[in-house]
Formats: structure tokens, sequence, C-alpha cells
């Protein structure tokens, strides 16, 4: 009797677990966009991270290729990501082999490891090491395992890369030809951007922001610009950003988000020069350029304090 009540125990215990660690549904729909012959995305949701969009409000892209699949960012928990690879089987049979990250933030990494157990080699730039394992990372790991679950669980982790890159990167994959260049630190110190020669297709991560004021965040703006700048010189003929909606006049697009970072830099550089208090320059700046672009009021009067800031401390160069 004791037998079977152990055995039954036995039985009973890989139920559990199987149950405990198996993926909740996704409730969310996405369907991947055919942007030029090879080039796809799936386009995240608009607003912040938040249960109702169960973490999807970043895109991902991917490249089939005749030799397999190249993918570009992992979305923001493992279930979204095997979503991701579901939609990219209904369109071909062949492999993911290789998974590159624009950046080391939590909506573009966490869906790494279901690519990892594929089999999938992932690469990034090497500036992202510093975020494996920081404080930055542990704390927003705690954050969304909180605010995401079931979607982000103790389960979920943050990897290291296979292949860190120490510099812009060219590689061929089934008779195309991808450019990878490293362009931060602008939104992040390992910012990389992927350019489908091809296809004439820029990945373009989260350097920039599709018809709407960018959020400048801690970012300096200075070497932003240079990488608009490196960008720009590309030409691509379509722009896959890390949020929002493909772009077919890229280089309009990252011209907007360069104007408005060197007026906002302009404006408040010659504030600093001058000594003009914040809020005094705040309001005797003209706007009217910007003023009606989406995010306006919400993040215009941050990025022109963050720019104050900025500009105080590396000494007035715009
Ligand atoms: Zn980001």
């Amino acid at each position: 009797m004791f037998r079977l009540l152990f055995l039954t125990c036995l039985c009973a215990v890989p139920l559990l677990s199987i149950a405990e660690i198996s993926s909740p549904i996704v409730a969310i729909e996405f369907e991947p966009v055919k942007v030029a012959p090879h080039s796809y995305y799936v386009q995240g949701q608009a607003g912040a991270v938040s249960p109702d969009n169960q973490g999807f409000m970043s895109n991902a892209g991917f490249v089939v290729t005749k030799a397999g699949v190249v993918v570009f960012d992992t979305l923001g928990t493992p279930v979204l990501a095997q979503k991701l690879i579901d939609e990219i089987a209904k369109i071909t049979k062949l492999p993911i082999k290789l998974v590159i990250i624009s950046h080391y933030h939590a909506d573009h990494i966490y869906g790494m490891q279901v690519f990892k157990a594929l089999g999938a080699e992932i690469w990034a730039h090497a500036d992202g090491q510093q975020y494996i394992g920081s404080t930055e990372a542990l704390a927003r790991l705690d954050q969304r395992r909180v605010m995401l679950n079931p979607w982000v669980d103790k389960n979920t982790q943050v990897l290291p890369a296979d292949k860190w890159l120490s510099g812009d990167t060219a590689f061929e994959m089934g008779g195309l030809h991808f450019e990878l260049q490293h362009v931060g630190p602008a939104h992040s110190q390992e910012d990389m951007v992927m350019l489908v020669k091809e296809d004439s297709v820029l990945y373009s991560g989260d350097l920039v922001f599709k018809g709407r004021v960018p959020f400048v965040g801690n970012a300096d703006s200075r070497l932003w610009l240079q990488a608009l700048e490196k960008l720009i010189a590309l030409t691509p003929k379509y722009m896959i950003p890390g949020h929002g909606a493909a772009s077919t006049t890229p280089v309009e697009d990252l011209k907007l988000t360069r104007n408005y970072l060197s007026y906002v830099r302009q404006a408040m550089g010659k504030a600093v020069k001058n000594f003009v208090p914040f809020e005094e320059a705040y309001a005797n700046t003209d706007w009217t350029l910007y003023s009606k672009l989406p995010a306006f009021p919400d993040a215009n009067r941050a990025n022109a304090y963050n720019t104050y800031l900025l500009m105080e401390s590396e000494g007035l160069e715009y």
C-alpha cells in the first residue's frame, strides 16, 4: 500500500512541474508584414509596457534567405518569441540560424532564450556585455516578472550573445548580404543596426522614431546625432524602427529626428551659455515646428530639460 502511494506521488510530481513550466497561451495576435522580397517585421502595440499588451510594444524583424532565417530582435517575453517563431514557420520551413540583437533593453531581449533553445546563434555588440548581470538588468527583470506575470517569470533569463561583435560586421547568408553597423552610444551603448543590401531595408532599433518626437531620456544627443548621420548616409528604401510602423520614407524620418534633436540642442545650448534658467528658456523657445507632432506633449519638456542638463555638463558644444 505504502509502495503504491509512493508511486502515485512520483507520478504526480512530473505532472505538476509540467503544468508549472508550460507557457501561458498568447492572447495577443500578430502577423508578420512583408516590406521587401525577403524582409519582414512584426509591429508591437503603441504605448508603454503593460499587462494589457503582455509586453508586446516593440518590433522584431526577420529575413528569409535561401539558406535560413536571420532574426532581428526577440521581443519582450519568451511567449511572444515563441509566437514569432510559429509565424516564421508558416512562411518558411528553413531554420532560424542567426539572431541579431539591436541593444540590451528588456523589450528587445527577453525572447532570446527561445531562439537559443532552437539552436540559433546570437550576435550583439560587445558593449552589451556591461548589461549582463548589472544592477539595472536585475532590477528590470524583477520589475517585469511582477508586471508581466505570467509571461515573464522566474524562468526568463537575460542571455549573453554567442558572439560579441567589436565593430561593424558584414556577412552573407543564402545569397543575401547583410551589414551590421555599431552606431552607439546613442540610444544605448551597444546600438546596432542591420542593413539588408538586396532589399535596401534598414532595421534601425530604437534610434529612430517615425513621424513623432523621440524620447531622449538619458541618451547623449550629440552622439545620437552622429549615429543618425551614419544612417542617413546608408540611404535605405525602407526602414523598420524598434517601435511603430515601417517607413517608406526613411531618409525623411531620419532627418526629422536629426533636425529635432539639433534644434533642442541649439535652443538649450544658447540658454546655458547665457545663464538663462531652464523654465525661462523653455517658455521662450519657439516650438511650433514640432508642437503638432505625436508625443510632443509627453516628451518635449523632458527632452529639453535633459538636453539642458547635458549641455551644462558638456561645455556648450552644439
Ligand atoms: Zn530601447
